[in-house]
């Protein structure tokens, strides 16, 4: 593992921490636009936002644009394991990725020139708002297309989080995606964030089969009470009343963004059943 070279991007949008709160989350976010847009965005103070670390699709070099010991306004309105100023108690990783998109998505312009670039992702934004719209109207629109993220990229964010993780000695089970935190407002980072990779080299969790289920309660068959009741065990803010509503299915899309990414589509099945149980059991050895 290389030390990391940082850029640094000061953004004026932080704070102290309140409650005295300390870093124990750790939150992925994609930009959903080009890292000079990132960039001018993060740090510009008309917009109120701002995050820890900014990582381009190059990897190299990564933007540090708040202290760590600050609070930076990055999570919002958000909610982890009874914590509902997640900005407190976080660090906030932006990771330079479109999210997804609608239809043809022109290549990046390898021309520098601001103007060009500019008409280059206004015409990708105003695809992603024409295709959202459609949505909203329940038009079906094919075309949505989650981004990947490239390896350059990835390595880089690997080699932050485990930084961060060993400094502030961070639980596996508090390394989560905005949409973890946010389910009823944020996507991101997205089904195509690389969750599974990520647990691998020691950043977050992973399902494991061969997890002792000792501790197992699972349900007979689908349980709408148990996903809600087990969903906020693990840290979700869900409602609590039986019924598959929009706002649970908001939250078990989450879940299944980031712990089963090939189905997202916010409804309970058995596998989902299984992979909480085993994350759960895995926790639940591990406290003794
Ligand atoms: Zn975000």
């Amino acid at each position: 593992m290389s030390t990391i070279y940082f850029n640094n991007a000061p953004s004026p949008n932080y704070g102290d921490r309140k409650n005295g709160g300390t870093p124990q989350f750790l939150v992925m976010h994609y930009t959903a636009c080009p890292t000079d847009e990132a960039l001018a965005t993060l740090t510009s103070k008309a917009s109120q936002i701002s995050s820890h670390y900014l990582i381009s699709p190059e990897g190299e070099p990564a933007y540090k644009l708040v202290d760590e010991s600050k609070r930076a306004w990055h999570a919002g309105v958000s909610h982890w394991r009874g914590i509902d100023d997640v900005n407190s108690f976080s660090i906030g990783i932006e990771n330079v990725n479109w999210g997804y998109t609608h239809g043809w998505v022109p290549s990046e312009p390898s021309e520098q020139r601001p103007w060009i670039r500019y008409v280059w992702s206004s015409f990708i934004h105003a695809q992603r708002r024409w295709g959202e719209y459609l949505e909203k109207k329940g038009i079906s629109y094919t075309n949505k297309q989650w981004h990947s993220f490239p390896a350059a990229e990835v390595e880089m964010l690997t080699i932050l989080a485990r930084d961060i993780i060993k400094r502030h000695k961070l639980e596996p089970e508090n390394i989560v995606g905005h949409s973890d935190i946010a389910p009823q407002r944020k996507v991101d980072p997205g089904p195509l964030f690389p969750w599974h990779d990520l647990a691998r080299h020691g950043v977050g969790v992973w399902p494991n089969s061969t997890t002792d289920r000792v501790h197992s309660d699972l349900p007979q068959g689908i349980s709408i009470p148990w996903m809600q009741n087990s969903l906020q065990k693990w840290g979700y803010k869900v409602p609590q009343n039986g019924s598959l509503d929009p706002e649970t299915q908001n939250v078990i899309r989450a879940f299944q963004m980031h712990f089963r990414p090939l189905n997202h589509e916010g409804l309970v099945d058995r596998q989902c059943e299984e992979i909480l149980d085993l994350l759960l059991c895995a926790r639940t050895t591990k406290l003794q």
